[in-house]
């Protein structure tokens, strides 16, 4: 498509935009009492306007029946969980038994190391990315240290090349193939959250396997951002968060992918009475029988307050299908590039767009890096009501989400934009 940066070519994509309709589904902040642009959807989504009424119908249950909304609620709190396995499994690429929702990331991440991060005198190590989410690398760090082992020798960081922002898939590919056998893990995330880079999950989960490690996928920033088949890939483990892409509510619970080939193993791990056996959990036997699936991890009883936004959330995602949602994510986020460049080529800029040009490798987020006026620029966008995220030394991030992102948005956008470089 030949774009055009002008409004008239923004509102005749909107009129074919099929998802333009969703817009009027979220809760908008407002700044200078008018609805902002809103490009943080990869920090924190808006708030469908669906979510009140999940969460109303809990808060109207457990005020009108007390405990006997565990079993009598419209929708019963012992099994609310279970209402997400069949639309999240089809988001993720998984079969519903393979995916449960759970606790929050980093907790779950930590969980699940302790079922596959199983550390032998010869089989140890751990690959993740240089740079990695603070919270993954501390968790790595302290998981190697419960083991005894000293995170200096143990993790292993594929590094980006000299002067590049991204990573090769050929130098993660022969990272794992040269810690080999020595390979324990490798840990990642799908999507890189600075750069916006989407990594090659099928090809690294292969390597991962041919020198006999598990691998396992931090998903927080692909999770109803791009089409996965964790099953098909034959992934070992994964987990995300919900309140980016999935819109689900500050803090809301995260969501687990355990392949079926773990689920009759025996895996070691924490467990609680909500991961045993359904049919006998109220019998309060002595023994732990996990259930055979990914709720085999459960610990407790779901936290129905924080799941019901998400719940609403995801029926929303089923109503429309990824297929859709990614359709227009290409066109939007290559509408957003395109806007930048034709910027560039009119006034001074001082950014450059450090996320991958490659279709494959990019998704909902554009991440600049601005040389010199740095943070009065974020600033700057943030009064004039483009809400924008910032992040150490010089990133500004832009995600376009197709669920609630206008065309006519990246226009204006633009135009704030270009009013603002000096
Ligand atoms: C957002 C994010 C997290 C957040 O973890 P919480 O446990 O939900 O606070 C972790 N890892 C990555 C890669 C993230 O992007």
């Amino acid at each position: 498509m030949q774009f055009k940066n002008t409004l008239d070519f923004a509102k005749q994509l909107d009129q074919q935009d099929v998802l333009a309709k969703y817009k009027a589904e979220f809760n908008f902040p407002k700044v200078n009492g008018e609805e902002v642009i809103y490009f943080t959807g990869n920090s924190l989504g808006l708030q469908p306007k669906i979510a009140k009424e999940y969460v109303d119908e809990v808060m109207t249950n457990w005020a009108d029946l007390g405990v006997e909304g565990h079993f009598n609620g419209s929708k019963p709190w012992w099994d609310y969980q279970e209402r997400f396995a069949e639309p999240l499994s089809k988001i993720v690429g998984a079969k519903p038994s393979e995916v449960t929702v759970m606790n929050t990331l980093s907790v779950n991440l930590n969980l699940l190391l302790v079922s596959f991060y199983r550390p032998t005198k010869q089989r140890f190590k751990i690959i993740c990315e240089e740079k990695a989410f603070p919270s993954d690398q501390y968790l790595i760090q302290e998981q190697v240290r419960n083991h005894g082992l000293d995170p200096a020798t143990t993790i292993v960081e594929v590094k980006r090349r000299p002067g590049e922002h991204n990573f090769r898939t050929e130098d993660i590919l022969q990272t794992i193939q040269s810690v080999g056998n020595e390979l324990a893990l490798v840990l990642m995330g799908g999507i890189n959250y600075y750069t916006g880079q989407v990594l090659d999950m099928q090809a690294i989960t292969k390597a991962g396997h041919q020198v006999g490690a598990y691998v396992g996928w931090d998903l927080a920033h692909a999770a109803g951002n791009i089409k996965m088949h964790l099953h098909d890939w034959q992934v070992d483990f994964a987990a995300w968060c919900s309140y980016k892409y999935m819109n689900a509510g500050p803090g809301s619970a995260s969501g687990i992918f355990v392949h079926e080939k773990h689920h009759k193993s025996n895996l070691p791990r924490f467990a609680g009475w909500w991961g045993h056996n359904k049919e006998r959990r109220f019998l309060m036997e002595p023994a732990f029988d996990p259930i055979q699936g990914a709720e085999g991890w459960q610990i407790s009883n779901p936290p129905v307050l924080s799941l019901a936004p998400y719940l609403g959330s995801v029926a929303m995602f089923n109503e429309v299908g990824m297929d859709a949602l990614i359709a227009k994510r290409d066109t939007i986020t290559a509408y957003l590039a395109f806007v930048l460049q034709d910027i560039a080529s009119q006034v001074h800029a001082n950014f450059e767009v450090i996320t991958p040009a490659e279709p494959e490798q990019r998704a909902s987020q554009i991440s600049l890096f601005l040389h010199g006026q740095g943070k009065e620029l974020f600033t700057y966008l943030m009064q004039n009501g483009v809400i924008v995220d910032w992040r150490e030394p010089n990133v500004i991030r832009l995600a376009p989400v197709p669920f609630y992102t206008s065309y006519q948005d990246i226009y204006n956008f633009g135009q704030i934009l270009k009013a603002g470089l000096v």
